[in-house]
């Protein structure tokens, strides 16, 4: 509960500050702008073989200012939640193409799911999106190219067999993206949750990703795990709850098979 009010607070002080955003979003206009102008300028000259680059430029630079706005939204609307029963296998498959160009032709994606995967009830595009982040901060950890692998599956807590020990027993989709790059110091670690805490470049990192993607699980019902290991690799691990009303209307189902059989 402690840490759930140091959170909290934590939100709260990012409500506030989200100001502060508005260099960053300036920055990426201005590359938007720039590039434009060097468009129109040669265009004028006829020199038009090499305005693919600046095209290209320009697209980045909205993309990256459209996903912080994205980003800005989400914490005005105070992280406004639409859950819905979800087929994660689904909607990884969704955005695997998505996915697949952020990550670029350096890097793998492998993506696999349990095949009897249970319903979870979460916002699907607040789910979406941070998959992508999470695919995004792995790809950013592996510079010289790597592999990424996006897993889901069922995981039952009944409170004494393994697993995080403090997390409720329950039913959980575990969805988990895993890359093969820098890895996270236990003091990154332990500060990787926080708002504004970053380790990229200026202008390269928001330090919003993890802990908007920790307000939205654990609003959830979920809970967000950390494995890494310096030089090998991370893995960010999302436990989703299972959709209560899916596994009921399963344990319905099998009764009905149960009793037609008879
Ligand atoms: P940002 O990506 O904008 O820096 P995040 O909140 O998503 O913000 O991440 C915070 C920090 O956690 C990153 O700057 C980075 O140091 C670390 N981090 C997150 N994901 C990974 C990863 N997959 N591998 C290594 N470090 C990571």
């Amino acid at each position: 509960a402690e840490e759930q009010l140091r959170q909290s607070q934590k939100m709260e002080a990012v409500g506030q500050l989200t100001g502060g955003l508005a260099h960053d979003f300036n920055n990426l206009l201005t590359g938007i702008t720039g590039s434009l102008e060097l468009l129109q300028m040669r265009m004028r000259q006829g020199r038009t073989a090499e305005l693919d680059r600046f095209i290209v430029a320009a697209q980045q630079s909205a993309d990256r200012a459209a996903a912080l706005t994205h980003r800005l939204l989400a914490f005005s609307r105070r992280q406004t939640l639409d859950p819905k029963p979800t087929d994660v296998a689904s909607l990884m498959a969704g955005v695997a193409e998505l996915i697949t160009r952020a990550i670029g032709p350096a890097i793998a994606l492998e993506m696999a799911s349990v095949q009897d995967l249970w319903s979870t009830l979460v916002d699907p595009n607040q789910l979406e999106n941070a998959l992508l982040n999470l695919c995004i901060n792995a790809r950013d950890a592996m510079p010289d190219g790597g592999r990424i692998m996006i897993q889901a599956e069922n995981i039952f807590l009944d409170g004494r067999a393994a697993g995080p020990r403090d997390m409720p027993p329950g039913q959980y989709v575990s969805l988990s993206v895993t890359d093969t790059g820098t890895g996270m110091s236990p003091e990154v670690i332990e500060r990787a949750f926080d708002p504004f805490f970053t380790t990229k470049p200026m202008g390269q990192g928001t330090g919003l990703g993890l802990s908007m993607i920790y307000g939205f699980v654990r609003q959830s019902g979920g809970q967000v795990r950390i494995h890494s290991e310096v030089g090998r690799g991370t893995t960010v691990r999302l436990y989703l709850p299972r959709h209560a009303q899916a596994a009921e209307a399963a344990a319905r189902r099998s009764g009905v098979a149960v009793a037609s059989r008879a």
